[in-house]
């Protein structure tokens, strides 16, 4: 199943991804998680990537682009995926189609998932990140047993640098301006579903697992 994840930052992406991903058995694309592996690893792509998303802004299209037609290319992708953070440009939205096109693969379902602006900005001000596996807890909702320590892995947890109340406010503005009008070019081409993801996380998973459902039989 080739699956596109649409929702502001902090509106459950990355934690709803994970769980599909483990259930659906596909790999889980992430370009934020990408692109924060090349900073920390000192890459040439991170060094490009890192001033932009400091900022809150998005890294240029053409070295986003490039970056998820080289993740698709491999082979766990051919089965399918979820993606997560891609596309958030109209620009990248087109040429995810192109991409696809090349590797005779299609889109089977746009999941947008809403929220209400102040529960994105809890959301963001209380997310931990395992800096072992990758895991997303929050500091409320979905704490750990043992503070600042991963449950799944014992690793320790961080805050990610762009989670800081500036570049969080920036962050919703450019999603707005910049990838919210993806939902209309996805719902015209028949691919959108909505889902309220205010709720426990296992109801927005229950709910993101029902419209992937209904999504496969229509
Ligand atoms: P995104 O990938 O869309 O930016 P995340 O999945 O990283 O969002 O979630 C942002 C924060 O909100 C994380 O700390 C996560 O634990 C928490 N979170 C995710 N889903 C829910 C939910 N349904 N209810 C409460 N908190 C949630
Ligand atoms: P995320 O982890 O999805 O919240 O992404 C964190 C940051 O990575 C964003 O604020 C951008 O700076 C950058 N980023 C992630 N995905 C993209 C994308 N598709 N296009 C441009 N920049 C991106």
């Amino acid at each position: 199943m080739h699956v596109v994840l649409v929702g502001p930052p902090g509106a459950g992406k990355g934690t709803q991804a994970q769980l599909i991903a483990a259930r659906l058995q596909i790999p889980h694309v992430s370009t934020g998680d990408i692109f924060r592996e090349n900073v920390s690893e000192m890459t040439e792509l991170g060094r490009q990537a890192k001033i932009f998303m400091k900022a809150g802004d998005l890294v240029p299209d053409a070295i986003t682009v490039a970056m998820v037609r080289d993740r698709l290319a491999k082979p766990d992708a051919h089965g399918g995926f979820i993606l997560d953070g891609f596309p958030r440009t109209l620009v990248q939205a087109e040429q995810l189609q192109q991409t696809l096109a090349e590797l005779d693969e299609n889109l089977d379902v746009v999941l947008e998932m809403r929220t209400d602006e102040e529960e994105l900005i809890r959301r963001l001000s209380g997310r931990r990140t395992c800096q072992g596996c990758g895991r997303i807890w929050h500091v409320h909702y979905d704490p750990t047993s043992v503070d600042s320590q991963c449950d799944e892995c014992g690793f320790s947890l961080a805050q990610r640098d762009d989670d800081r109340p500036e570049t969080i406010r920036r962050r919703m503005q450019v999603y707005r301006e910049q990838t919210e009008p993806l939902v209309e070019f996805y719902a015209a081409r028949g691919l959108l579903a909505v889902i309220d993801a205010v709720g426990t996380v296992d109801e927005v998973t229950l709910r993101a697992v029902q419209a992937l459902k209904e999504a496969l039989s229509t």
